[in-house]
């Protein structure tokens, strides 16, 4: 497991529908491990093993994060912002933020001093402000625009017992993932294609996915995100279930998911010795893997999960001993994955 590499893809930013930067660094990683590497119209990388094959099997990882737009500088200078994505106001005081337009640049979102009230109790993405240290509006639209995004400015931690923090784990570890998948089996016999997608939009509107599956027209596809751990303080588990860091990783059940694809992971899994976790999505998964789903004619999906704890806060943890079960997880799936394999759940 290249740890480096999960280092670059998180220290490279990629706001939802502004992949560039990321998909350039996954791709030229994957140049090594693949047949065939591109992108699409919509910001999409693949990267392929065996593209003539007729059994298609896609892995799908969004590459997008989080972040924010530029929505107005007042006449001082400040910027007020947009969400892109489900990011918390409340968690942007006091961050460094980094704004993507023609001329990078970083500021801080300011922080009432608690001698001036302090920061107010319940915050809107309209109570915070960025400080650039502009003298004014006429001197800061010489480096943004309305509509320039932006992300937390942010570099990982190694934190104790093989965890990692930072922003955008959500889903750069997916992104890193994937990749290994695909570099454990670029020295092994193949039957089938292999087609690994870091997805673009998947934050804001899971279009990246429907342009990638809609192309390569998969068999079956296996979607991997992060999912929500219960192991810390201040969380329900009689409400959110017991999910924890270390404990494997996640698979869906429920209605999107195809049990014939569940049923062979867990296959996987136990010739591995893996544990795994489950968590239910009754209706939808509220992923890429939804997406995939409805492309052409139906794509038969499973959603593999990473535990993740503190979603959506520039603090996201998570366990490399789980990023390794997944990555053998998948690799080994994929190895046994034979043309023949019947998705039909009536007759398998
Ligand atoms: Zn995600």
């Amino acid at each position: 497991m290249n740890k480096d590499f999960l280092m670059e893809l998180l220290d490279t930013s990629s706001p939802s529908g502004l992949e560039k930067e990321v998909q350039l660094v996954w791709m030229n990683y994957m140049k090594e491990f693949s047949h065939k590497v591109e992108s699409d119209n919509v910001g999409n990388a693949y990267a392929v093993l065996n593209p003539e094959a007729e059994f298609k099997i896609m892995i799908a990882a969004h590459g997008d994060e989080i972040g924010f737009m530029v929505k107005n500088i007042d006449s001082n200078g400040f910027i007020f912002l947009e969400k892109l994505g489900g990011i918390s106001p409340k968690i942007a005081v006091g961050m460094k933020i980094k704004f993507l337009g023609e001329k990078e640049i970083v500021g801080i979102v300011g922080a009432n001093a608690e001698h001036h009230g302090g920061v107010k109790e319940k915050l809107t993405i309209n109570d915070i402000y960025v400080d650039c240290g502009f003298k004014n509006k006429e001197e800061a639209i010489n480096f943004l625009n309305i509509g320039d995004m932006a992300v937390y400015k942010r570099s990982a931690e190694l934190l104790q017992n093989n965890m990692i923090a930072g922003k955008a784990l959500d889903n750069k570890t997916g992104s890193f993932i994937i990749a290994e998948v695909m570099k454990n089996l670029s020295s092994k016999k193949l039957d089938i294609g292999v087609y690994a997608v870091n997805t673009s939009c998947e934050e804001t509107n899971q279009g990246g996915a429907y342009f990638a599956a809609s192309k390569i027209k998969p068999n079956l596809s296996i979607a991997c995100d992060v999912t929500f751990a219960t192991d810390y303080p201040g969380v329900d588990t009689k409400d959110h279930g017991e999910y924890s860091l270390g404990g494997g990783p996640v698979l869906a059940k429920g209605s999107q998911i195809n049990i014939n694809i569940n049923k062979s992971l867990e296959e996987s899994a136990s010739e591995l010795g893996i544990k795994l976790q489950y968590e239910l999505t009754p209706r939808r998964t509220g992923t890429d893997a939804d997406t995939i789903k409805f492309t052409g004619k139906g794509v038969p999906v499973a959603l593999v999960s990473l535990p993740l704890r503190y979603m959506h806060s520039p603090v996201e943890t998570a366990s490399f001993t789980d990023m390794e079960d997944e990555i053998n997880l998948l690799t080994h799936f994929i190895l046994n994955l034979k043309p023949n394999f019947n998705m039909n759940p009536i007759e398998g």
